[in-house]
């Protein structure tokens, strides 16, 4: 154990290293303990799929030391609406949502973080947990190394669970994946291109929307564009049966597909990191359990279509620090304030992250044709009517607020 000013830090486990693991790792050591990190990936990943970064992600980076590390990628083109025959027309984009997020891509927010992490925070890559038993005054956690089938069991004060959606550690702290996964009955392939798509230019981003089936091309200003494939699905299970590549021709055929949605199916199937993937939520009454703390996607996921899931985790890694150097005696305090505090900004994220599934796969003529409406009218003058009534809405406020801050 690694001594301080003659006091010992406490040893933390932190499992997982994405966005909400290395900012929980970050705000642990800032307030004196002694994080570790296991991952189950053999080395840290890279890239990843579009994301955007609302008020609230950005006022909890600028708090974690990050943000000077981050910036916009928003295209100066405007988004399009296409068709398979090949027509466009002025199209809402993902700026068009309430609150005004900075665009990049997932690992724009995990570099910058990862950056700012002490060299000496302890890494294992390749590593996950299999066992976790507390008692009242620590938690022991076997690790076993997937390269080599290595075991350890070490000890720990406590234990945060970053691991994603399907969280090992909530698996086996608090109960199986079915007690808390949300199936939304959509399935999502994400992937990045590299260079143009089709009919597209550079910089130039599009949707292309069916009932129940969309394409997004979402173009950055100074990054390869990513796609964004989105369907609702009556059968989840059905969906891993196929290859993704031949499932994802199934659900978009019959052809002709049109010269952007065929370029971005051959794309997905020599893509390098695809994501294919069931759109869940998760559920849980409560984030903790005595050492034991959730955080981020493994809390909490609110999904891709909330578009909060980085703010979200950002804040919560944020706030989690911050509680348990308010209480550093009781841990129990801390992780209810922080509960307390946190809950109703995630319940409104999962609550728009249900409703702007329609956003992003409109499911009938009707929707579509109202949308197309809309993205004409923001087009014209009506468009600063429009953003003007929308920044003075309740979900710019949940968006956008700095919810350490409040
Ligand atoms: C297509 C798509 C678009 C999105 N768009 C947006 C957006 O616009 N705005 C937004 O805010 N959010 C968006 N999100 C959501 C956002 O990306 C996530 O909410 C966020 O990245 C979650 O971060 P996390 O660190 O909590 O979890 P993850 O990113 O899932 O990281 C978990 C880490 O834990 C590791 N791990 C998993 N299991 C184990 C184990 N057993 N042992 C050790 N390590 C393990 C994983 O390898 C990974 O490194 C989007 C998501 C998707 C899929």
């Amino acid at each position: 154990m690694e001594i301080i000013s003659g006091q010992p830090r406490r040893r933390a486990l932190v499992v997982g290293l994405g966005i909400s693991g290395i900012t929980a790792a970050l705000q642990l050591r800032r307030i004196g303990w002694e994080p570790v990190i296991v991952e189950k990936a053999p080395r840290r990943r890279s890239g990843g799929y579009f994301v955007g970064l609302f008020g609230a992600g950005k006022a909890a980076a600028d708090r974690l030391g990050l943000l000077d590390g981050l910036h916009d990628r928003t295209p100066a083109a405007t988004h399009l609406d296409l068709d398979r025959s090949g027509s466009r027309g002025a199209a809402l984009s993902f700026r068009d949502l309430p609150g005004l997020p900075w665009l990049m891509v997932r690992g724009d927010v995990e570099q910058a973080a990862f950056e700012k992490l002490p060299h000496d925070v302890e890494i294992f890559y390749s590593t996950v947990p299999t066992e976790i038993e507390q008692d009242a005054d620590g938690v022991d956690v076997t690790l076993v190394n997937i390269k080599d089938q290595s075991v350890t069991t070490e000890r720990f004060e406590l234990v945060v669970g970053a691991d994603g959606l399907r969280s090992t550690v909530r698996s086996l702290v608090f109960g199986p994946h079915s007690a808390y996964l949300r199936r939304l009955n959509h399935m999502i392939a994400a992937f990045e291109v590299p260079g143009t798509l089709g009919d597209l230019g550079r910089g130039q981003g599009g949707t292309l929307l069916e009932p129940g089936r969309s394409m997004w091309v979402f173009a950055f200003s100074d990054h390869n564009p990513t796609v964004l494939l989105s369907y609702a699905s009556g059968d989840v299970d059905a969906e891993f049966l196929e290859p993704p590549a031949q499932r994802i021709r199934r659900v978009f055929g019959p052809e002709p597909l049109g010269r952007t949605l065929a370029a971005a199916v051959t794309a997905l199937e020599t893509a390098d990191d695809l994501l294919f993937d069931s759109v869940e939520q998760v559920r849980m009454d409560q984030w903790h359990r005595g050492r034991v703390v959730l955080v981020g996607d493994a809390a909490w996921c609110v999904c891709l279509y909330a578009g909060m899931g980085v703010s979200a985790g950002l804040s919560g890694a944020d706030m989690l620090g911050m509680m348990l150097e308010r209480h550093p005696d009781d841990m129990k305090r801390a992780f209810c304030e922080w509960e307390r505090k946190l809950r109703p900004y995630i319940d409104y994220y999962q609550r728009i992250g249900i409703e702007q599934r329609q956003f992003f796969t409109p499911d009938s003529h009707r929707r579509i044709a109202v949308r197309r409406a809309m993205a004409r009218l923001n087009a014209g003058t009506a468009g600063r009517v429009l953003h003007y009534v929308n920044a003075r809405t309740k979900a710019t406020r949940m968006k956008e607020v700095d919810i350490a801050g409040t």
